[in-house]
């Protein structure tokens, strides 16, 4: 019986693997398409964005230089400046300053003469006449305007006001990767300068104003750069944009939130932007971790009136709603991956199992034909490849019947060969053992003929002899001798000797056979009418049943009578109480012989003895010589015939078949 291998690898599993391999692919390269696209395009994108916010920024930034540096230079370029700065009349100038510092909210407002004393400072009235170190009343008094950012000592900002000086005041944080601490107090100053030339009516110098805002600690400026540039976006209650103002590399303002929930002021600048920005004098502009958050960041060194960086003006833009977005989107793509997965496995479950139901039908029936069923046929799917696989399984196994049937019905007709030839041996066998059983009935027979012949020959003379003697001794006694019945005796005994020694020269048959035609229903005519002289046939009823279409036949009549007549003689003798006696003759045909039947009602003969009776000397009669038959027998195989018996307790029947003419004669030597 075929055997079944475990499957490993069903077809089923291997359509669904097939199916959705290309699908992984897909949404693989989808995911990884997804993410460049975010992060090359979006991200970049914001990156760009946020160097030109830092473009925005800096307007904002330069518009409140501006700002001041009008305000400046709109006062100084007044009449009534021109003859404050002259008098040097301190009540006169508070009235042309005091408004103003305090209507534009400047930190400083200071008007100082031709020689850089301070003449008035309208934040601080009660310090006046030092000469302040300062670039930028250097160049107004030398005639020139000039705005721009400083940055003030403590000392300085002291001179200006203490007050000033307080609200300078920064605690620096230390904060991992900035540059070593120098001081965890920062009493400089970052300011938003301007200082103008004061004229009198002929144009020469007669002093100088300068005005300024404090940028530490002050948030005014961040936050309008926030609300300008990002317009208070928030994410998650954060602000996405960020703006700040370094001094060197300290926050003095912002709006970054440290973690303590206040403005991450006096936290610092990483060294590595600090060397780009405020070494390099370069701006920075990429990803960047701030106070406590990953930023697209943006920074630009401030430049102080010498060219060189006082500080940075920094915005940057949360970078959470990006990485949001990101997972946002991968998120996408992985529900749609799991969702065409869980469709792709559906469809390709179904698939397969349509596609392997016509394949597992195909090997049940394949294992049948297998164990010997035919003409199995199977259901024709769809005109695909299963399907012409069905169709060549069916016509597989049509031809595979075909050729069956084919065989079964050759080996049929060899069945019947076999037995016809196995009949036709049987038949040669069966005439064989008969021929051999004749054959050797007649070499016991011609053995028994050549004794009988020549004790014949040896009885026959003294036998003559005593007949002749007898005869003579019969003829020579008186008719009332008191011996003559014994001699009487003595001529019947020798008569049956005769008769015996007759027959066992007839049984040895020594001459051959006279044929001539032979008118057969003359002769049983003649036997009926003689025989009479041997048995009595007052009690038998003779009935002739001749055949008027069977006329002379080729024998020997001498020999055929004798055969008819032992027929006839047993036949009465089975009769003693009489009965009927039925001869009957038949032509066979044209050239199909003849058969002649000699039946009685008398006694029967025994099944033991059926065998026997054609055995010379068998004989069931006390004065029987049992050579009648045996002699009959001789004749009608000499003429190429055969002899019949039926017999039963109601009556015997013998029948002669004689060939229309005899072959081959057969003497027994
Ligand atoms: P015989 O007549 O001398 O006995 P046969 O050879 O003629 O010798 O017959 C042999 C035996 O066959 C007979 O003894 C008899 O028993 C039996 N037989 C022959 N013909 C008949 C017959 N018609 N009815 C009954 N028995 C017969």
């Amino acid at each position: 019986m075929p055997t079944r291998l475990p499957r490993r690898f069903p077809i089923r599993a291997k359509i669904t693997i097939g199916a959705l391999a290309p699908l992984f692919v897909a949404c693989f390269l989808c995911s990884l398409t997804g993410l460049y696209l975010i992060k090359a395009k979006i991200v970049n994108q914001a990156q760009e964005k946020v160097r030109t916010d830092l473009n925005s920024a800096r307007e904002v930034y330069q518009n409140d230089l501006d700002r001041i540096g009008e305000l400046v230079d709109l006062t100084c370029g007044s009449p009534f400046a021109a003859t404050a700065f002259a008098t040097g009349d301190r009540q006169v100038l508070a009235q042309l300053l005091i408004p103003l510092q305090q209507k534009k909210h400047l930190d400083i407002l200071t008007a100082v003469d031709a020689q850089g004393r301070v003449l008035y400072r309208a934040h601080n009235a009660t310090s006046a006449g030092d000469r302040p170190d300062c670039d930028f009343v250097k160049r107004a008094l030398s005639g020139r305007s000039v705005t721009g950012t400083s940055v003030l000592t403590g000392q300085q900002l002291a001179t200006e006001s203490p007050d000033l000086a307080r609200r300078a005041a920064i605690s620096v944080v230390s904060t991992p990767h900035a540059k070593p601490l120098a001081s965890t107090e920062e009493r400089s100053g970052m300011i938003m300068v301007s200082a103008a030339p004061v004229r009198n009516a002929s144009g020469e110098v007669i002093g100088a104003l300068y005005g300024a805002t404090l940028l530490n600690n002050n948030n005014h400026l961040v936050d309008k750069i926030k609300q300008i540039v990002y317009e208070g976006v928030k994410f998650h209650g954060t602000d996405v944009g960020t703006a700040t103002i370094f001094l060197g590399d300290t926050r003095i303002a912002t709006n970054v939130i440290a973690s303590n929930g206040y403005r991450a002021i006096g936290t610092r600048l990483s060294e590595q932007v600090y060397n780009r920005v405020l070494l390099e004098k370069k701006k920075w502009i990429a990803r960047a971790f701030v106070v406590n958050d990953w930023y697209f960041t943006a920074y630009e060194p401030i430049l102080g009136l010498q060219g060189e960086a006082v500080g940075s003006l920094y915005v940057g833009m949360l970078e959470k709603p990006y990485t949001q977005m990101q997972k946002n989107v991968n998120s996408i793509l992985y529900l749609v991956l799991l969702v065409t997965s869980l469709l792709g496995i559906a469809f390709s479950s179904i698939i397969g199992a349509l596609l392997s139901r016509p394949i597992r039908e195909l090997e049940s029936l394949a294992h049948r034909v297998a164990l010997g069923e035919r003409d199995l046929q199977m259901e024709e799917p769809a005109a695909d490849e299963v399907g012409d696989l069905a169709r060549a399984f069916n016509q597989m196994t049509k031809a595979l019947s075909r050729q069956e049937a084919e065989i079964n019905l050759l080996h049929r007709g060899l069945e019947l060969k076999v037995q016809e030839r196995t009949a036709e041996l049987s038949e040669k066998n069966r005439q064989l053992l008969e021929t051999q059983a004749d054959l050797a009935r007649a070499e016991k027979l011609a053995d028994l003929g050549i004794m009988a012949a020549g004790v014949a020959h040896e009885i026959n003379t003294p036998l003559a002899i005593i007949r002749g003697n007898t005869e003579v001794l019969e003829m020579c006694l008186p008719p009332d001798h008191g011996n003559r019945e014994e001699v009487e005796i003595i001529t019947r005994q020798t008569e049956r000797m005769a008769k015996i020694v007759g027959n066992l020269l007839a049984f040895a048959r020594q001459k051959s056979l006279d044929r001539k035609q032979v008118e057969v229903h003359g002769i049983l005519d003649d036997i009926l009418a003689q025989i009479g002289h041997q048995v009595s046939l007052e009690r038998v009823k003779v009935e002739r049943d001749y055949d008027p279409d069977l006329g002379a036949i080729k024998g020997d009549a001498d020999q055929l009578r004798q055969v008819f007549s032992n027929l006839i003689l047993n036949a009465t003798q089975a009769m003693p109480q009489g009965g009927t006696l039925t001869l009957s003759t038949r032509s066979l045909g044209p050239g199909a012989g003849c058969s002649i039947e000699v039946a009685d009602t008398g006694t029967g003969i025994a099944p033991e003895h059926l065998e026997k009776i054609f055995t010379p000397f068998f004989t069931t009669k006390d004065s029987g010589t049992g050579l009648g038959l045996s002699v009959s027998y001789g004749i009608v195989k000499d003429h190429g015939g055969d002899i019949q018996v039926t017999s039963s307790p109601l009556g015997t029947r013998f029948r002669i078949i004689l060939p229309p003419e005899k072959p081959q004669s057969v003497i027994l030597e």
